[in-house]
Parts: C-alpha cells; sequence; structure tokens
C-alpha cells in the first residue's frame, strides 16, 4: 500500500469542524431502542449511528445480536435522522445485507482481523466499492496483521479507508478491558499519516468512567475520530453494558474535551508540542511498567536465593548485563555514561526488593 494522500478524502469530504464521531449501541436491539438513540445522538456531534447487528461473542451463549432484521432499523433511522450508518461485518454474507440495506460505513471487528481469510473474503466482496471500510486493530498486539489487513481491502480496491484502534487483549488482568498499547497505533500513524485513525475508547475501556481520558489522549495524539458506545440506558444494554454511556454523557464530553485546531503558527507549534509530549508520556509509562515487572522478577529471584542459601550480588552476572546493556544502548544512540548511570540505579533497586524478601 502506498502512502496515497487519497485515504483520508472521504473524512475530508465531511468537513467536519471536530473529530468525527461514531457512537451509538454495542447492539441494535429492537427497533425502538436504535430509533430513541438515534434521535438522541442528532443533538450531539455525531455524525455516524453505529450499531452491531452480528455480535462476535467471545463465548457463545451471550447475545448474538438480532440479525438482518436490524438492519432495517438502521435504515429508518437514517431517513428519520439523516445520520449515516455503520456496522460490524464478519463474512461475505453480512457485506451483501449491510450494502443492501444501504449501510454507510462497515467495519471489520477485531477478532475479524485477526484471520487474513476472513479479511479477504470480505475484501473480495467488497471489490470496487465505494463505501468506507474501517478496519479494527487485531485482538493481539501485531501491526503487521492490522496492516495487513488494511492491505488485502486496498488491493480490492476500496479507497476510502480507515482504522479503528480498540485495544489489545492481555493475559493478565489489567485496569483496561482491553490494553491501549498506544506505541502501535502510533507506529501505524507515522507509517501511514493519511490513514484516518479513530479511537474506541469503549472496548478499551471496558468501563465507563476511563473513557474521557482516554479520548483525551488519543485528540492529543492526533486521532482523527472517536468511535463510542452508546445507550440511552446503559446498564441495562444486552451487550457491553458497563462500558456504554449516555448521549446526554457522549454530549458533555465533547464539550469538555480539549480539541485542538489546526489554525495559526502558535495553535500549530502548541498542538505540535503537545502531540510529542502525549508520545513522550506513553513511553514514560511503558518504562515505569518495565521497572515494575523487572522488581517483581527480582523479588522471585531473592525468593530462588533465599531457599539456595546463595549471596544477592552476583558480580560476575551484573557486569555481563553492564556489558550488554552497554552495547544496546550505543545502538540505540545511548551514551556509555547514561546507561552505566540507569543501571547502576535499576541494579540497587534490584538489590534493595532482593535483600528485602531474603530479610522478611
Ligand atoms: C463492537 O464494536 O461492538 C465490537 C464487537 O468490537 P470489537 O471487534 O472491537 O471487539
Ligand atoms: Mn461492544
Amino acid at each position: 500500500m502506498e502512502n496515497n494522500k487519497n485515504l483520508r478524502n472521504w473524512l475530508n469530504k465531511m468537513e467536519l469542524a471536530h473529530p468525527l464521531v461514531i457512537a451509538g449501541p454495542c447492539s441494535a436491539e429492537t427497533e425502538e431502542q436504535v430509533l430513541k438513540i438515534a434521535h438522541q445522538l442528532k443533538e450531539t456531534d455525531t455524525t455516524v449511528l453505529r450499531a452491531g447487528i452480528w455480535k462476535p461473542r467471545t463465548r457463545p451463549g451471550n447475545f448474538e445480536g438480532v440479525g438482518a432484521l436490524g438492519l432495517k432499523w438502521l435504515q429508518k433511522a437514517k431517513q428519520e435522522t439523516g445520520l449515516m450508518t455503520a456496522t460490524e461485518v464478519a463474512n461475505a454474507n453480512h457485506v451483501d445485507l449491510a450494502l443492501k440495506h444501504d449501510v454507510d460505513i462497515l467495519w471489520v471487528g477485531a477478532r475479524t482481523t485477526v484471520s487474513p481469510f476472513i479479511v479477504q473474503e470480505i475484501a473480495d466482496a467488497l471489490k470496487g466499492t465505494e463505501k468506507i471500510v474501517l478496519i479494527k486493530n487485531p485482538v493481539n498486539p501485531d501491526l503487521a496483521l492490522w496492516l495487513g489487513a488494511v492491505e488485502r481491502f486496498y488491493e480490492s480496491d476500496v479507497k476510502n479507508l480507515g482504522v479503528i484502534h480498540r485495544g489489545f487483549s492481555t493475559y493478565e488482568k489489567t485496569r483496561y478491558r482491553n490494553n491501549p498499547e498506544w506505541q502501535i497505533p502510533i507506529d501505524l500513524q507515522n507509517k501511514f499519516p493519511d490513514l484516518p485513525l479513530i479511537l474506541d475508547p469503549s472496548h478499551i475501556a471496558g468501563r465507563r468512567d476511563i473513557i474521557f481520558d482516554l479520548c483525551q489522549t488519543a485528540l492529543d495524539l492526533n486521532y482523527d475520530g472517536l468511535m463510542v458506545e452508546t445507550h440511552f440506558d446503559p446498564d441495562n444494554a444486552w451487550s457491553d453494558a458497563a462500558q456504554q454511556i449516555t448521549p446526554a454523557s457522549l454530549k458533555q464530553m465533547t464539550i469538555d474535551l480539549r480539541i485542538r485546531k489546526q489554525e495559526g503558527d502558535a495553535v500549530e507549534f502548541k498542538n505540535k508540542l503537545n502531540t510529542l509530549r502525549t508520545k513522550i508520556d506513553v513511553l514514560d509509562h511503558q518504562l515505569i511498567e518495565s521497572l515494575g515487572k523487572r522488581m517483581k522478577i527480582a523479588d522471585d529471584i531473592g525468593m530462588l536465593k533465599k531457599k539456595n542459601n546463595v549471596a544477592i550480588l552476583q558480580t560476575k552476572r551484573w557486569n555481563e548485563i553492564l556489558g550488554k546493556m552497554i552495547l544496546e544502548g550505543e545502538e540505540n544512540q545511548l551514551s556509555e555514561e547514561f546507561i552505566l548511570r540507569i543501571f547502576k540505579a535499576i541494579h540497587q533497586e534490584s538489590i534493595n526488593h532482593q535483600k528485602k524478601v531474603i530479610n522478611d
């Protein structure tokens, strides 16, 4: 996929004064529910109504969507409100039905992006389409797999493309339902600055209270839009109840978010500075997380040494680490002096951790 300026034509054509907002329920539940939410969203910055019609569930037995019937509700919502519509497609049959019902934006879900076979099937079904196709990141943190999906659509002559960042699943429990791993979309943005990038804070968060902060980080990183799960009665939604917000909260959120306009030299300078600072914040966060993980391993080593009656300080091992890190540092334009200072500090903290374990 070449770095083609046309990639963001569809977004430019919308001529929005703010980032694109896609909102709506996780799942279309009833006709009344879809219409009621659509009318409430009409009073917000929302341009596109989203609703899942076919729901890919990790475990069977949960609500799996109303199926094709719901496409008629989306059509009606569009007629009544003028909102564009969007739904997830997971096979060629879904594509066929969505196209027949005039859905404006089709998205490929995280559980689909992981499978090049299904991605190819959908790309073939959409060959040459003018529709907008948004590709969610795969469930696993793999940038190449994500880009590969984009390329399959691009090669199928689907020009109106974009991506949705919805986080990545982890085995460890974290504060997120899906870890944001900001570095992955940042890498993607660096490689394809013209590919519209949209944040789905709902599936990253899995809960309402951190959606705002996720959106703010995305805007600071120059994302092009937000896709937010929205329901008039979130707690009683048939799927993803904990993470949905009301249209009224969405409206308040878009008022409170710092949205940066690209105008004037001073503003542009501030915007750029803010974006770079947010990137630094992402990396600093990773540094602290890595150091925390490293110290937990040091604790385990401490336990092992205690059991086997081995001394904490192993000079040979420590010199090996230093030598390796100085070489790696050189490859990354980091001075020997800096590496020495950092690793002495890390080593000291490690020893403190081990001492604590041994003396406890
Ligand atoms: C959704 O958008 O409702 C959905 C199922 O998302 P994901 O594919 O990101 O899990
Ligand atoms: Mn959902």
